[in-house]
């Protein structure tokens, strides 16, 4: 019997059994990202946790209705509930208009997602779509008294709103704290409270996102689009709601105190939250200028490479921790990833070249135990809240039983037809749908490979073992062995 689902849920800090709301049928909000510069690796990681997610849950059988944001106004410079647009900042800086930089860098991240093999999501709303909602969720925030309004912006009243909800529930903090901790508001502040935080901005002089609303022109605060998005694709309660560790506080404190005050509800089920990637143990960010772009791993041409890395390796390295770990980048664990990802695919040209042979030999009871107990470990591994690292450690054990069959130490009819098929077919959608981890294409195509492989395995035939040798180093360079088999030569990368 395989165990069941378990999620760490951030709000409840348990890890907890996975009853979705509607099943099959499994709703799940991620937080997407702010087109205004280049992703970077630290970004990916999030993504990538949340894709496995994606996969695993459809691999289960579960219908997902997946839902990516993209922020593309009202996200401010530092985070900051006053100044100025990150994206209408980049729009002045490069002269352009705001939704050609939109459109340039919501390109960029689907080109780095597909790089990485991360699906896309069956939604992907963004937040200048839905300005109309966004009014009409602050009319009734105002309606209901817990938004006020002050020179032409909207804010939303916290401390009212703690009076009968926990501001702070997801990350543990109390109001009262907070505010002790914090510098008094200026006397030209709009806001009654620090913590209060911007519904509606009015657009300053030279703001050029603007849109007219009852309150006069301007723009909707960052946290309000997930809130109103995600109940108008998934619901007013739905499963699952992600995004990095940093989102916690205060995006997902300020969401679940909107939705709950215009829906009446808890908005979110279970809360997961990935961690960070690090470099040199500090977060991986843009503003702290130790971000490394996906194309300067793929070329190698940052400083702390020591070479390139596929997206793949990129992938796997990713893989190899647990998404709430925090995840140190280092060119030793990427290599070793290089190695690792190279044996999981040779493994998956292995299984998918492998054929049942009927033979008349008895069953071996021991390795087909063996193969059951490793297929059921992997399924454990990611029913314990995602684990793919122990489900890569898995994955490898049943890869040895795979190899015994190749190199003909385990017969397939040892294992009888059901088990053997069972295992091939386990094998390969864990590797390619579950973990996501599909085969490069090599800079020389197939077909010349081919060739060269026809003109080795002549020149074996011909004692030219001159040529032989010059043909196995020429491809060695490009991380290729050739394998002599018994009646055919075969090729295999590098370990
Ligand atoms: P942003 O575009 O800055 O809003 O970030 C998009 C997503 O990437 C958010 O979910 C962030 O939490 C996440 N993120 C940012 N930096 C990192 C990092 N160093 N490691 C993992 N995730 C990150
Ligand atoms: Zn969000």
């Amino acid at each position: 019997m395989q165990s069941q689902l378990r999620i760490q849920n951030s709000l409840t800090k348990k890890k907890e059994v996975f009853e979705p709301l509607n099943p099959p049928n499994v709703g799940m909000y991620v937080c997407g990202p702010t087109v205004y510069s280049e992703v970077h690796l630290g970004n990916v990681r999030t993504f990538l946790c949340f894709d496995v997610i994606y996969r695993y849950l459809q691999y289960l059988g579960y219908k997902v209705r997946y839902v990516r944001n993209i922020t593309d106004v009202g996200h401010l410079v530092d985070d900051a509930d006053d100044g100025e647009d990150k994206i209408g900042k980049k729009a002045k800086l490069e002269n352009l208009e705001p939704m050609e930089v939109v459109q340039k860098y919501t390109n960029n991240f689907h080109s780095v997602m597909h790089q990485f093999n991360i699906l896309d999501p069956d939604i992907e709303p963004s937040a200048t779509g839905h300005i109309v909602e966004q009014i009409d969720a602050i009319k009734k925030l105002i309606d209901c008294g817990m938004a006020y309004q002050t020179n032409g912006s909207v804010y939303f009243d916290v401390e009212k709103y703690n009076k009968d909800s926990h501001y702070g529930i997801l990350s543990g903090r109390v109001l009262e704290d907070l505010i002790s901790g914090t510098r008094d508001l200026d006397a030209q502040d709009d806001k009654r409270s620090p913590y209060d935080f911007a519904l509606w901005k009015k657009a300053a002089g030279g703001h050029i996102m603007r849109w007219n609303s009852p309150w006069g022109q301007g723009f909707p605060g960052w946290h309000l689009e997930c809130s109103v998005m995600s109940t108008k694709y998934l619901g007013e309660t739905f499963d699952i709601h992600g995004g990095g560790m940093d989102l916690k506080f205060p995006h997902h404190e300020c969401e679940i105190a909107q939705s709950k005050t215009f829906n009446g509800v808890d908005p979110v089920k279970y809360w997961i939250h990935s961690n960070m990637l690090t470099v040199n143990g500090q977060k991986m960010s843009k503003s702290l200028g130790n971000s490394f772009l996906p194309h300067e791993l793929f070329e190698g041409t940052h400083e702390l490479l020591d070479q390139a890395y596929s997206p793949m390796t990129v992938r796997f390295f990713m893989l190899q921790s647990h998404y709430a770990s925090t995840l140190d980048f280092s060119n030793d664990a990427l290599k070793a990833a290089a190695k690792g990802y190279k044996k999981l695919m040779n493994g998956l040209k292995i299984a998918k070249s492998l054929t049942y042979q009927k033979e008349d030999v008895e069953v071996n009871e021991k390795a087909v135990q063996q193969i059951n107990q490793i297929m059921e470990n992997c399924f454990h591994a990611m029913n314990d809240d995602f684990n793919t690292a122990l489900a890569i450690g898995h994955l490898f054990n049943l890869l040895k039983k795979i190899n015994s069959i190749s190199t003909n130490n385990l017969k397939t009819a040892e294992l009888g037809r059901e088990v053997f098929d069972k295992m091939i077919r386990f094998y390969q959608e864990f590797v390619e749908d579950v973990l996501g981890l599909e085969e490069e294409k090599l800079n020389n195509s197939e077909g010349i490979l081919d060739i060269l492989m026809k003109l080795y395995s002549e020149a074996k035939d011909h004692k030219n073992y001159e040529k032989v040798d010059e043909i196995r180093a020429s491809l060695k360079g490009q991380g290729i062995v050739l394998k002599d088999m018994k009646n055919k030569i075969d090729w295999a990368y590098e370990e």
